[in-house]
């Protein structure tokens, strides 16, 4: 850890777990190499800014992030606004899974304090590389009292959008995230903020599945999930949440092993509601005892789910917390 503290000012952390934002080209591919000293000094920062902690905490691709280290990476988060002197923080994180972090730390971030993650799409070293900008915005977000109490925020490509609700909508573009249509508005956003009480779990986290749904999937994907003792499973199920009725049945039996079961969709946009019936709709699912997620998608139910379930909720209380994702 290094610190270019201004004496008395107050102090933002910067945490650094890799991705794009600290990767240089190689000949075996883009790989993190850079720290998050480094990822200021690339962004023009000086020591006559505001003051900048720094963390090296991980440098890994965040495709391959274990959920252990995403919740080093709450505890991280937890452990920099432990000191009251900071007024902030700010996350460097791959943007492969940037969605799911950033939201397991939102679910635990009880602070006013701005907590705001950012990545690049372009590696540090390719030409017009966008990580610097993006930096330079999370630092800037931090310094902003538009940005306390919202909530871990998200800084990409000239957007800033609440973590809840967010997802990666291209392999590409710079601006590579979208959100729940209204999630930006702060209170009136169909993803409501739900934090968790309590410090950020330590320990195993629970393990939970998930699974995306096709024309002639195998019910014995979710069968298999059950030998394996999962203590939950997300469905991303065509459209507004259906499948096939041999899921459902197989939904059931999961349930009465006592996993607590979430269908979501793998279609991005709109609410998943329980419309449709004839066996496989998201009706049976729910009277098979699934818990219908409206707005969070997969990778976000799941760190729900994952976060839920490690804290300690009930079946009960992991229902209301989807249910409670309404208009
Ligand atoms: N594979 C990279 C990662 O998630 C992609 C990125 O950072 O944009 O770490």
């Amino acid at each position: 850890m290094t610190a270019t503290r201004a004496a008395g000012a107050p102090i933002t952390v910067l945490i650094s777990t890799g991705g794009t934002i600290a990767a240089h080209t190689t000949d075996d591919g883009a790989v993190p190499a850079l720290g998050s000293a480094e990822l200021l000094t690339a962004t023009g920062t000086t020591d006559t800014g505001p003051a900048i902690r720094t963390v090296d905490l991980m440098s890994v691709d965040s495709s391959a992030m274990t959920v252990a280290d995403q919740f080093a990476v709450a505890h991280a988060i937890a452990d920099a606004l432990a000191d009251p002197a900071v007024r902030g923080v700010v996350v460097t994180h791959g943007t492969d899974t940037m969605e799911e972090t950033a939201f397991l730390a939102d679910l635990f971030a009880a602070d006013e304090r701005p907590v705001v993650f950012t990545g690049a799409m372009l590696p540090a070293d390719a030409p017009g590389a966008d990580g610097p900008a993006n930096l330079a915005a999370a630092l800037a977000a931090v310094d902003d009292p538009a940005a306390r109490g919202r909530g871990v925020l998200v800084a990409m490509g000239g957007r800033l959008l609440p973590a809840r609700g967010l997802f990666k909508v291209s392999t590409t573009d710079l601006a590579a995230f979208d959100t729940v249509p209204g999630a930006e508005l702060g209170d009136s956003s169909p993803v409501p903020r739900r934090v968790l009480t309590g410090p950020v779990p330590a320990g195993r986290a629970a393990r939970v599945d998930a699974f995306t749904l096709y024309p002639g999937v195998s019910p014995g994907l979710i069968a298999a999930s059950v030998a394996q003792n999962a203590a939950g499973l997300v469905l991303a199920a065509t459209g507004s949440g259906n499948t096939h009725p041999d899921i459902t049945a197989e939904v059931a039996l999961a349930v009465q092993h006592g996993l607590a079961v979430v269908v979501t969709s793998r279609v991005p946009y709109g609410e998943v509601t329980a419309t449709y019936g004839g066996g496989g709709g998201a009706v049976d699912l729910r009277r098979a005892g699934a818990i219908v997620s409206p707005w969070l998608r997969a990778p976000q139910a799941r760190m729900a789910l994952i976060a839920l379930l490690t804290a300690g909720h009930d079946h009960r209380s992991i229902s209301d917390f989807f249910l409670a994702q309404h208009f």
